[in-house]
């Protein structure tokens, strides 16, 4: 995202009512953004006079110079917390959930079981991209990215927004819908559960890299 979109994300916020309560900064690795630091600078100086959110999280690897000077100049900030992804170190992960097992290409799937999305939302809340808002950051950052529908939304949701269009666009191609909690739990925890199997890549996700490689994906920006 650029400087300027956050700019416009703040000014949105501070609109809100109930604005989140928290605020997370996900890659890719969110370090590598050659603005990285002037938007994290923005969005701490919006928590310090935000009475819903105090912090930023940052979600990162850890790996690599940028990364490991942040994690260095940042330590003890009262507004910032990083977290290093336990993967660090752990070069062979053991469990991984399935995300691009569509379950629209199972037997008998509905759409309608999409409606509700999955259990990820409650972990991760509303994501915003380069491209708008959806119902959650996967849906963006990992679906719609691909396939080019261009749902994001471009104003901050409503509160009865139910984001039913995108839930039934995109959590049909989402390996996730189907996880149970223990899943996600797992997949949170990176526990070593013993699945050596190769990840699955239905046909639906098939087709859709195959058109991902064949044509640019265009979508209107937030
Ligand atoms: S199914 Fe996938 S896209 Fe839909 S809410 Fe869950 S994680 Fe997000």
């Amino acid at each position: 995202m650029t400087v300027a979109q956050i700019d416009r994300f703040i000014g949105e916020l501070d609109a809100q009512d109930a604005p989140p309560k928290h605020i997370s900064l996900l890659g890719g690795e969110p370090t590598v953004h050659p603005d990285f630091e002037t938007i994290l600078l923005r969005l701490v100086e919006h928590v310090m006079h935000s009475p819903a959110c105090s912090a930023i999280d940052v979600v990162t690897n850890g790996r690599g110079r940028r990364s490991r000077d942040f994690l260095k100049d940042y330590k003890g900030h009262p507004n910032v917390r990083f977290h290093v992804s336990p993967k660090h170190g752990h070069p062979k992960i053991e469990y991984f959930l399935p995300f691009n097992h569509a379950p629209v290409d199972e037997d008998g799937f509905s759409a309608e079981v999409a409606l509700c999305g999955c259990r990820y939302q409650v972990f991760l809340g509303l994501g915003l991209t380069p491209f708008g808002y959806y119902h959650c950051p996967i849906a963006g950052g990992g679906i719609d990215r691909v396939l080019g529908l261009d749902l994001g939304k471009k104003n901050f949701p409503t509160a009865d927004d139910k984001f039913e269009s995108q839930r039934k666009s995109l959590c049909i191609y989402c390996g996730f819908l189907m996880a149970t909690k223990e899943m996600v739990e797992r997949s949170f925890a990176y526990c070593d559960v013993a699945t050596r199997e190769k990840p699955r890549i239905s046909e639906a996700w098939r087709n859709a890299y195959e058109k991902y490689r064949l044509r640019a994906v265009s979508l209107s920006r937030y």
